[in-house]
């Protein structure tokens, strides 16, 4: 009886995958949107380093990993796998449940494995700072800790509220050396724009990211890094998924069902991935994406083009959205409050090859309670959302009489996240379903762009 599945440092991956190169059909490209004609890499590369937007438009199904890399993912990869005998037991399921635990990273969830990536190879092109945004200040986080390792600055624009609200995370970025500043901030003309109105304006997550842009575009040597949605982020979050396959198949198994939490996707394609690909290829694998009904992007939003931030500053992304003026609930899985989601998943979907379901906020802490006390690890608010999943398809197990394998990616732990745990405990919390109705007004004026095919 094997509770944690561990692989040899030697073990870990030596290449991404890049499922670019198994796709039916191939993305649709990014628009520019005032000419609605493909955007050029020239455009991106006043934000990104050359290698970066390289990896985003790729195709080969392989790409290696620089030692220089492995040798940062070594402090905590690999990941253990673990059985999740005292939630199925708990459960009374004959599935069998395994959870890839990507919360023992530095910061705490999986974030980082892309971080690290990000910064050396800005590193590589002379980038000597990065700037970014943050809300709850996971992404934050990881990127300080990344940029600490390789030795560039970074300056990140986390939203006021949250900046007040959650002082944990600000300080992780500067025990990292990281500089974090509220947004709207005095430092950018569009955060100066809001400031001098209202100093304590509350922020955005558009404004925090038009106002990291600005700086990377005005300011010498310096890049913007983005967390989750773009395609070189699910790649270089394929470890997780390829160490999983490692580790099940050390014990001869391999999943029936493969569940993930999306926000923009990138912990969900991490994991599923590397399954996905067998699934193209002829096996019988139901993969699923976990959301919240506060927004139900995959479950609800129409697949179209869309831009990426609320103040349109962005290319024009072929993805399932509920538009980029979307005001998100003040749910607490704050990493899943994302209008939009990465354009590789949002097709994957489109492709019937993975489905998406919704859970609100009572079910999904529900389960992460039951999970903390079945299991011990107290998981992120945003992990819940795979968790509540898992428990449903363990439930169908137990009435179909079926042993069933299901896998788990557990992105993330919750103990910087532990005042909504006490909301949720003191009977403070309360669901939210996004109306039809909201959905439709939000999408209305995205008509007039091309249809994504
Ligand atoms: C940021 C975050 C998410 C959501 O982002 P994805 O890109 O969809 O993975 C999920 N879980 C945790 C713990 C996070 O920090």
């Amino acid at each position: 009886m094997e509770k944690k599945i561990l692989l040899n440092e030697r073990d870990i991956p030596r290449a991404w995958y890049n499922i670019q190169a198994d796709l039916q059909t191939p993305l649709p490209p990014p628009l520019n949107p005032e000419t609605g004609e493909p955007i050029t890499p020239d455009m991106l590369s006043q934000i990104f380093p050359m290698n970066i937007i390289e990896q985003e438009a790729s195709v080969e199904r392989w790409i290696d990993i620089p030692d220089e890399i492995i040798e940062k993912l070594l402090i905590w990869r690999p990941t253990p796998l673990c059985r999740a005998y005292g939630l199925e037991r708990h459960l009374g399921t004959p599935a069998k449940i395994y959870y890839k635990n990507e919360g023992v990273s530095p910061p705490g969830s999986h974030k980082p494995n892309t971080a690290v990536a990000q910064v050396y190879y800005n590193k590589i092109s002379g980038t000597k700072r990065l700037t970014t945004e943050t809300g709850a200040g996971q992404w934050g986080s990881a990127l300080s800790f990344a940029c600490n390792l390789f030795g560039l600055e970074l300056k990140v624009y986390m939203v006021r509220v949250s900046y007040n609200q959650k002082p944990y995370r600000k300080i992780m970025m500067e025990t990292w050396g990281g500089k974090c500043v509220p947004s709207p901030s005095p430092d950018t003309n569009t955060g100066k724009g809001f400031y001098e109105k209202n100093p304590e304006h509350p922020g955005s997550l558009g404004i925090a990211i038009s106002e990291a842009i600005e700086d990377a575009v005005t300011s010498k040597d310096t890049k913007y890094s983005l967390g989750s949605v773009l395609n070189h982020v699910m790649l270089h979050q394929t470890v997780i998924g390829l160490e999983a396959e490692k580790q099940l198949a050390s014990v001869n198994e391999y999943p029936d069902v493969v569940i993930g939490c999306a926000g923009g996707g990138s912990n969900f394609a991490g994991l599923s991935f590397p399954f996905i690909r067998d699934k193209i290829y002829g096996k019988n694998i139901k993969i699923i994406a976990s959301e919240p009904t506060s927004c139900p992007t995959l479950t609800k939003g129409p697949y179209i083009y869309d831009f990426a931030d609320t103040a349109k500053m962005t290319p024009l992304l072929p993805m399932h959205s509920i538009g980029h003026g979307f005001v998100p609930a003040p749910i607490h899985a704050g990493g899943l409050r994302y209008h939009g989601m990465s354009p590789i998943v949002s097709k994957l979907l489109i492709d019937g090859l993975i489905e998406a379901r919704a859970y609100t906020q009572l079910e999904t802490f529900s389960a992460g309670i039951l999970f903390a006390r079945t299991e011990g690890f107290i998981p992120a608010p945003e992990t819940t959302h795979a968790i509540a999943c898992v428990i449903e398809e363990a439930k169908r197990a137990k009435e179909e009489g079926k042993e069933k394998t299901i896998l788990m990616n557990w992105s993330g732990h919750g103990i910087i996240d532990l005042p909504s745990y006490d909301a949720f405990l003191s009977g403070m919390l309360g669901d939210y379903v996004l109306p039809d109705e909201e959905i439709a007004r939000l999408v209305k004026d995205l008509e007039k762009y091309p249809k994504p095919r």
